[in-house]
């Protein structure tokens, strides 16, 4: 009978704890299938006093998590604290080097040091595992890693911020403002105090630059990350993209092109009937583009303590089991840095709202700057005398601006920017123009 594998778990917040209490759930489960028992020995957090729906009487407590790392009663660190830096990074790295196997959830830590993290686990020939990093129970980082170890990718995208995308959700059904959706969210634990690095589109980028190294074996770049959050959208948006059979979502996006590696973040008008339109509420989705077959989705529960700890516990069994591949899916020196494609070279069709001014020429003086830079339209719409995109006028009065919109076919960024530059200087837009790019698939 081989001993149990012990475990040190530092973090027992809202996923430490949730870890527990599966372990312990599923022991019996979790020994058959690993043929190893596993057991959680010792534990760190901030406060020793703090009452927890966890039994802590039978755990060893380390009140230094790096400590606790180095333990030489442990087999496997469980890092659960979160933040980029210490103590996470310091504990990680402490473990490793003690051969010690850690399994992860931070993708923060990961989007920054996660490659010299993992060359230090290949030194001391351990694990570091990071499934429950990116899109909760998804199991997206085994599938890119090891079930699609044979496939090369052209595009993987998803849905990777469930707060975005109940706020999305909600804006299209019940015609609600951006705000109001935010401030529900607040109320019901979806989105922190400060939802700024939520909708703004940094953790999506942070979980996509991980992806992206995963599934075209580069160095995670998350700088390289064009991001763009939905805090911009307006129910005049997503009124507008319902009618011309499109939904708006937050997704990230990394694609092959001919200029390198384009990494973005953006909202995204994605047609009616695809996959990932589909997805509603704080629910997650990848998309994956492999060579030679129809994509693959993977949709589920993107977060939350119970969605986590399935991920987390999951690659805790691959330890068990004696299961040991490269973090990134091949060793951290053969992962290249990538050419990076600038996002101006960026290619695909727009949707573009213009609170336009009531005075003859303006659909002229609009149409000649974007004739001037090649962009051809699909269609355009004078939509009813309403709100501008960002105020301003009384939307009631006869000299309000009319919105316009715009859908362009295939063009690039660049020509598309200049063009509402253009259009801007010469004063017949009231405001700022709001863009949103239109993905095919
Ligand atoms: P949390 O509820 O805030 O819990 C954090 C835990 O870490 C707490 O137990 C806290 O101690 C402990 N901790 C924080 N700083 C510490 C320090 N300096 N020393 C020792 N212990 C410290 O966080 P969480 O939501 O469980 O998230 C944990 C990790 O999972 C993060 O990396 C997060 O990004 C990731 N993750 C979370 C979710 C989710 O749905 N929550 C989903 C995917 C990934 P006290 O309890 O004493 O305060």
């Amino acid at each position: 009978m081989i001993a149990p594998l012990k475990v040190g778990l530092a973090g027992l917040g809202t996923v430490g704890a949730a870890v527990v209490d599966l372990l312990d759930r599923e022991r019996a489960a979790l020994l058959a299938r690993c043929g190893r028992a596993v057991e959680v020995v010792a534990v760190s957090a901030r406060s020793k006093a703090k009452k927890r729906a966890i039994d802590l009487k039978k755990l060893k407590w380390v009140r230094d998590p790096v400590a606790l790392a180095r333990d030489p009663d442990i087999d496997v660190f469980v890092e659960l604290m979160g933040g980029a830096g210490d103590p996470a990074k310091a504990a990680i790295a402490a473990a490793l080097a003690a051969g010690k196997s850690v399994v992860t959830a931070n993708k923060a830590l990961l989007a920054r040091h996660g490659v010299a993290l993992a060359a230090v686990a290949e030194k001391h020939r351990v694990a570091l595992n990071f499934e429950a990093a990116i899109g909760g129970a998804i199991p997206i980082v085994k599938t890119l890693r090891e079930g699609l170890a044979g496939n090369s990718f052209a595009r993987i995208s998803g849905i990777l911020n469930g707060t975005c995308n109940y706020i999305l959700t909600r804006m299209e059904r019940e015609k609600l403002s951006f705000a109001e959706c935010l401030a529900d969210a607040q109320r019901l634990g979806y989105a922190e105090a400060d939802p700024s690095f939520d909708v703004e589109g940094h953790d999506t980028a942070q979980k996509l630059a991980i992806l992206a190294s995963l599934a075209f074996g580069t160095k995670v770049n998350e700088a390289a990350v064009f991001v763009e959050g939905i805090s911009s959208i307006a129910p005049e948006d997503i009124e507008a993209a319902d009618e011309l059979g499109y939904r708006v979502k937050l997704l990230g996006v990394a694609m092959r092109t001919g200029k390198g590696i384009e990494q973005r973040v953006h909202p995204t008008m994605v047609a009616k009937n695809t996959a990932i339109a589909g997805v509603m509420g704080v629910t997650n989705a990848v998309s994956i583009d492999a060579e030679g077959f129809a994509p693959i989705t993977l949709v589920g529960p993107g977060a939350g303590g119970n969605a986590t700890a399935s991920a987390v516990v999951a690659d805790i069994g691959d330890i068990a089991r004696g299961v040991r591949t490269a973090p990134f899916g091949r060793p951290s020196a053969k992962l290249t840095v990538s050419k990076q494609a600038p996002m101006q070279r960026h290619e695909g069709g727009y949707y573009i709202r213009l609170a336009a001014h009531d005075r003859p020429g303006i659909f002229a003086a609009i149409a000649k700057h974007l004739a001037r830079e090649k962009i051809s339209l699909e269609s355009i719409v004078q939509r009813h005398r309403g709100t501008q995109p960002h105020g301003g006028d009384d939307p009631r009065s006869p000299d309000a601006p009319a919105s316009v919109i715009l859908i362009t076919y295939a063009t690039s960024e660049d020509a598309v920017r200049r063009a509402l530059k253009a259009i801007k200087k010469q004063g017949v837009i009231a405001g700022n123009p709001q863009l949103i790019r239109i993905e095919k698939n």
